[in-house]
């Protein structure tokens, strides 16, 4: 063991930041790392619990081992909801240094030294540990290329006056619709496309600005370099102004795409939902023709109200398309049952299925799906895009906003649908996504991507082939 190198991986709390870390985990050991993979208790336990019990993970302990830090709040009354963005990012970044410096002493002690950290953005406290410690960390950062740049100019907006919003009316006024000058390479970007907190309309979002702030500063001034989940071809511009600012950047995405192209399959049935898929689906998209279906996920954290809820679903009973619509426990707010018309149920029988939670990216490459009703995480945004499937946007939520204009405006993928939803609204999108001519460029758009995507993972040169090669030579150059 002593003579591997050993990367020690700890990704931000919440399903879309586990998954690509855990990808990279995966990745990484491929090519002779031992993996140390360290999520919160809280997170872990319920990793445990979705992928089948206590021992699930066991079985890989020799070269890739699970440990876990307490996130330092009490336990949620329901373990099977994303916990609270503010809390968690507050509550990290004031209790979790010392645990993990503990984790990092014993792993040296009872495994091996570790050798490099790479750790979310998010996460940035761990940057002060390498530092004492002296052991260089990469900073991963899980959202678009895009999103990083916008978040990293929250400080220009503010000196610049676009932002905080003067007031509650300036959220309406048409005063969002301001193209901003200012983001390099994003040219033509209207404020409501910056991820929102910068307005500072919801308590905590002042909070958010500095904290987002705090972590760009840190990764730029600390960081041995910074890790993208996106490829060259697909924001490259933006690439290359981040380069100009940040340490070395390292576009290696899709990284479900260079996953799936792994030879060693060994860790490929180690999963990283937290919620228990319902394989179900996939069968029954298996009894629907090619393209038909509308694949409807709002993700891990967007929460709809019950009458946005209700919107929803009489624009899919109404435009006649066969959909999968999965509801996530806490996808709405207040008590969540019997929140559907029961009219909804017979409306759609036989042509629309509802599911707690699904294996995504199974769902998105099935040949039956033919659009996605979606948040804009950006996990599914690219999951999206290198399934050749266009999309209809509903962003609720930070980086979405960004990558909703983006998908819509700069790839062509994707139409927008208006925050305030409304049922005839999603019924005539849905119909156009579906059959439209709109519809059918955005989908030869998402193919073109899609071709993109897998040249960008194809061995031996794909260009996120080429820069995970060189990310791995500085990993293992940096040993000490
Ligand atoms: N996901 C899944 N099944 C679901 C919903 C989501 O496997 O039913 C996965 C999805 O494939 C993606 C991640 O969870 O990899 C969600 O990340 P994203 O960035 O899209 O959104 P977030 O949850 O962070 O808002």
């Amino acid at each position: 063991m002593g003579s591997k190198p050993h990367a020690l991986l700890i990704p931000a709390p919440a399903q879309g930041h586990i998954t690509p870390m855990l990808k990279l985990a995966k990745i990484l050991h491929s090519k002779g790392f031992l993996i140390t993979f360290l999520n919160t208790e809280f997170s872990h336990r319920r990793l445990l619990k979705s992928q089948g019990g206590a021992t699930a993970l066991d079985r890989f302990s020799s070269s890739f081992r699970f440990e876990t830090v307490p996130d330092g709040l009490p336990p949620p009354e329901n373990t099977e909801v994303t916990q609270n963005v503010y809390d968690i990012c507050r509550s990290t970044q004031e209790n979790c240094l010392e645990p993990f410096k503990k984790v990092v002493g014993k792993l040296s002690e009872c495994f091996s030294p570790v050798t490099c950290i790479v750790s979310d953005l998010l996460m940035g406290f761990t940057l002060d540990a390498a530092e004492e410690l002296g052991i260089p960390e990469f900073i991963f950062s899980t959202g678009g290329a895009g999103a990083l740049m916008c978040s990293q100019q929250f400080p220009t907006l503010l000196d610049k006056g676009f932002m905080p919003l003067k007031d509650s009316s300036y959220a309406v006024n048409g005063y969002l619709d301001t193209i901003v000058d200012c983001i390099p390479n994003m040219k033509g970007i209207p404020l409501k496309y910056i991820p929102p907190f910068i307005r500072y309309s919801n308590p905590g979002d002042e909070f958010m600005v500095q904290f987002t702030t705090t972590q760009i500063n840190k990764a730029i001034t600390m960081a041995s370099g910074i890790i993208l989940n996106t490829f060259d071809d697909l924001e490259h511009h933006i690439l290359n102004s981040l380069a100009s600012v940040f340490p070395p950047c390292y576009a290696i995405g899709p990284l479900h795409l260079l996953e799936n192209n792994l030879a060693d399959r060994s860790l490929a049935s180690i999963g990283s939902n937290l919620w228990k898929e319902e394989v179900e689906c996939i069968k029954w998209l298996d009894s629907k023709p090619t393209s038909s279906v509308v694949y409807v996920n709002f993700g891990s954290i967007a929460v709809m109200t019950p009458q946005q809820l209700v919107e929803f679903c009489w624009g899919l009973a109404n435009s006649k398309r066969p959909f999968l619509w999965i509801l996530r426990s806490g996808l709405v707010s207040g008590d969540q049952s019997d929140v559907l018309p029961p009219e909804f149920y017979r409306e759609t029988s036989g042509r629309g299925m509802l599911a707690g939670w699904c294996p995504q990216e199974q769902v998105i490459s099935h040949p039956s799906v033919g659009g996605f009703l979606t948040h804009c995480g950006w996990n599914s945004t690219l999951e999206s895009l290198s399934s050749g499937v266009p999309m209809i946007c509903w962003p609720f939520f930070s980086d979405q906003f960004p990558n909703c204009w983006l998908s819509c405006t700069e790839w062509g993928v994707a139409m927008e649908i208006d925050g305030d939803v409304k049922r005839d609204e999603v019924e005539r999108v849905v119909i156009e996504l579906m059959g439209g001519e709109k519809g059918k460029r955005m989908r030869k758009n998402a193919l073109s991507w899609k071709n993109k995507a897998e040249v960008a993972c194809s061995f031996p040169d794909g260009s996120s082939v080429t820069e995970l090669e060189k990310l791995v030579h500085q990993l293992k150059k940096v040993r000490k």
